[in-house]
């Protein structure tokens, strides 16, 4: 069959952050009539919120050689990105000794190689989906500049440069006059950068998402706002979706819940440590500084996104509840952080917004098959990288859904593999 023909054959997508959109788009490419189910319509998850990076570099994983020893000053300090609250510290162990296992450098190795097989793909998978929607302008390609105000990060981070640059990134390292030069935004503490060329922006996530899913609609997809329960199970053919408004019947399921996919992976018999990381970000509507490219400041960990309705500074990496409310200490936190990097920034007017990343222990999402359930396919566990490999997520479960072997190795992706 052709594809983008009408096959017939329906498919239901749960869950519209980026993840799901892009697959419901691809799975609509591939001839399926697609109906796209949220509880709060597109991109309001972790997408609406992130600092919007896509590129290549992101192949290095979270759990690296070393970490291990700085987890308690990171627990222990405030100003520190990492936050565990006590309650959760126990149900959280098992998450983070397999996070540790991760790190040992054969691992990590591994884990990156797995990682870039899908970056090195995300700009071919977005380019027909932004080109059809007419989203182009929503991802620019400026590259990024991380920046070091302490030289011992700086030489810590010969391991990631060098993992990067055997992976063929392109990096350039400069002065911290070199680097106020590009930004002169940036304070006198500057003393080095790294510049990655080859990292994009979407200048709006949240904007992404909908005009995606706006797109879908207009090919004659569904949206609907419902919020899934669970599944009721035949003897024969796939599960049927329970919603608060409605039983569905697809003939296949995409479950893209983010981090909210645990429980319902959990009712198809598929138990995974997927964890809610919670992210913070402030946006300044009226900056009073102009940056000409993303900003991550190495020392501080936060990143700094120019978007086109402000200045974003995301941070932290907390392990809770992902519907807990928002803790004003973080953005605090934030705030100090991107007064002392950009001295001249207006903060009057700063919004505050925390998600939750869907993170698995290994740094890697499930994209596949569940165990047991081969019309249900599971995309979720994109933890930093979910705008990036959105697309090239999609762009595979529609391989999946046609029956063609998919264009990357799904091997390290497999959802039986904890
Ligand atoms: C601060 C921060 C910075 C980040 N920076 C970057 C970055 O620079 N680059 C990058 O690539 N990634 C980044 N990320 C990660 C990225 O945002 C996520 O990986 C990505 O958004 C995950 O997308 P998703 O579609 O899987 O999940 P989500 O965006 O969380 O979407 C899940 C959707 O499912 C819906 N849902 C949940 N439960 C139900 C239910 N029962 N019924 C119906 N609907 C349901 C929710 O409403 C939501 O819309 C960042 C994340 C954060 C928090």
């Amino acid at each position: 069959m052709a594809v983008g023909q009408p096959s017939g054959r329906t498919a239901l997508v749960i869950g519209a952050g980026i993840v799901g959109v892009c697959s419901a788009l691809y799975l609509q490419r591939e001839g399926l009539r697609v109906t796209l189910v949220d509880r709060a319509g597109p991109g309001t998850g972790a997408t609406e919120g992130n600092a919007g990076n896509l590129g290549v570099a992101s192949c290095v994983p979270a759990s690296l050689p070393g970490m291990l020893p700085k987890v308690p000053r990171l627990l222990l300090d405030p100003e520190e990105p990492l936050s565990v609250p006590w309650t959760k510290l126990a149900a959280m162990t098992p998450w983070f000794l397999r996070f540790a296992l991760a790190g040992r450098r054969q691992r990590v190795e591994e884990i990156a190689d797995a990682r870039y097989s899908l970056l090195s793909k995300l700009f071919e998978a977005y380019d027909p989906l932004l080109s059809q929607s007419g989203a182009e302008t929503l991802i620019r390609r400026d590259g990024l500049l991380q920046i070091f105000e302490d030289a011992k990060y700086l030489a810590g981070s010969k391991y990631v440069i060098d993992l990067r640059r055997r992976h063929g990134i392109r990096i350039q390292e400069m002065s911290g006059d070199d680097a106020r030069e590009m930004e002169p935004a940036l304070g006198p503490g500057v003393v080095g950068a790294v510049f990655l060329p080859d990292v994009a922006v979407t200048v709006n996530p949240l904007r992404l998402a909908q005009v995606l899913a706006e797109d879908l609609v207009r090919r004659g997809g569904t949206l609907l706002s419902e919020t899934v329960k669970g599944f009721e199970f035949a003897t024969e053919g796939p599960p049927r979706v329970v919603t608060d408004g409605a039983t569905h019947a697809p003939d296949l399921i995409v479950l893209a819940a983010g981090t909210w996919s645990k429980p319902l992976a959990a009712q198809l018999g598929c138990r995974l440590p997927l964890a809610a990381e919670r992210g913070y970000n402030l946006m300044f509507p009226d900056p009073g500084i102009q940056l000409r490219m993303c900003i991550n400041s190495r020392d501080r960990h936060v990143a700094v996104t120019p978007m086109e309705h402000g200045l974003r500074c995301s941070s932290i990496a907390e392990f809770t509840d992902p519907d807990a409310p928002l803790n004003p200490a973080h953005t605090d936190v934030i705030e100090r952080k991107a007064k002392a990097l950009f001295p001249t920034l207006n903060t009057e007017g700063a919004t505050r917004w925390v998600g939750p990343r869907p993170s698995l222990p290994d740094s890697k999402p499930v994209i596949g098959p569940a165990p047991g359930h081969p019309n249900v396919l599971f995309a979720f566990g994109h933890d930093h990288i979910g705008i990036a490999v959105a697309a090239i997520t999609g762009k595979l479960i529609g391989e999946l859904a046609a029956g063609r072997p998919p264009s990357v190795d799904l091997m390290p992706f497999r959802p039986d593999r904890f």
